[in-house]
């Protein structure tokens, strides 16, 4: 059977450490740690997962990284008290606050409360704000890791039609706006498919590439795409079944029906979510460099 080419994250990621490596060995000869707060907030498994594997990797590359784990009945005041408190600590370059937050904590307080060079994710306003001027301070890693898949690929979105499924701040809006705007690589003609849109299958059969972020296991199916489409799978799926673990990850994407139609495909796992991992790794390095 024809395959497609696959778009690794996890090859893509490895040469972002490499590139990195000098960075962060300059910056330890001046006595510099980049350094990471992550704020996790209540028990929730998968976002334990994800703090696990970013730390992980910071800890890896001899990065500081320190992971601050609250109640989830903390009050918005205490968690609003804390991010004041890492804004003014120097070790930390970068806050991450690991979303989804509880339901009687305002997300939106709680992200316009960091100190706009230190958001790592880039989901503060005036973070927001820069990236659609076209003068990005920081980039959201998921989008962010998209684009560098797509460079590493040699990938060129002009002249190219992408559609993007899903419209949330962290994913399908921020890669929106980066398709679409005027920089070397990028300058393609971008469509936002989300949950008002009808016949969505009428957009992404006319699409060069596909960005699936919407949530749904297997979402995306092989009469969905026209052959030889670019398909990127950004959605983590839990789907119950009767492994070990009693669950398995599943993507956005139908992978059997899709694989050997799309050019190139980004599987899950080992695609887009190392790239997310490696452009926060990135962003926090930049931010410490900019600290500097
Ligand atoms: P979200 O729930 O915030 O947003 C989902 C978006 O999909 C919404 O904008 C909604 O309008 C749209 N949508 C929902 N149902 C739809 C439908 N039937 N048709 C079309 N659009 C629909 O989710 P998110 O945070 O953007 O995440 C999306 C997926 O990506 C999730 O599976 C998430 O776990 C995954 N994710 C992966 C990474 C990574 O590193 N790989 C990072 C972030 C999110």
């Amino acid at each position: 059977m024809i395959q497609s080419s696959i778009l690794s994250g996890k090859e893509v990621s490895e040469s972002v450490y490499s590139s990195l490596r000098s960075r962060i060995i300059s910056l330890s000869n001046c006595g510099i740690t980049p350094g990471l707060a992550v704020v996790l907030v209540g028990n929730n498994p998968a976002s334990q997962v994800y703090v696990k594997s970013k730390t992980r990797t910071f800890e890896k590359l001899n990065l500081y990284t320190k992971t601050i784990k609250l109640e989830s009945e903390v009050s918005e005041k205490k968690l609003l008290e804390l991010i004041c408190e890492i804004n003014d600590d120097e070790k930390f370059h970068g806050i991450l606050v690991q979303l989804p937050l509880p339901n009687h904590i305002n997300a939106d307080k709680v992200i316009n409360a960091i100190n706009p060079k230190k958001d790592v994710d880039g989901f503060h306003p005036e973070n927001a704000g820069l990236l659609t001027i076209g003068s990005p301070r920081f980039i959201p890693c998921t989008p962010k890791g998209i684009m560098r898949m797509f460079q590493h690929y040699n990938i060129k979105l002009n002249k190219k039609h992408i559609v993007v499924i899903g419209r949330s701040n962290i994913v399908g809006r921020p890669i929106s706006i980066l398709t679409s705007l005027k920089f070397d690589g990028s300058n393609g003609t971008t469509t936002i498919c989300h949950s008002g849109t009808s016949d969505i299958q009428s957009y992404t059969l006319n699409a060069d590439v596909i960005i699936a972020a919407l949530g749904i296991p297997k979402f995306l199916k092989g009469n969905m795409i026209k052959k030889n489409a670019i398909v990127v799978d950004v959605g983590i799926n839990r789907v119950d079944d009767n492994s070990k673990k009693g669950y398995s990850l599943v993507g956005d994407i139908d992978w059997d029906e899709i694989n050997g139609k799309a050019s190139f495909v980004s599987p899950v796992p080992g695609g887009v979510g190392p790239m997310t991992i490696a452009m926060l790794v990135e962003n926090t390095v930049e931010a410490c460099e900019q600290a500097k």
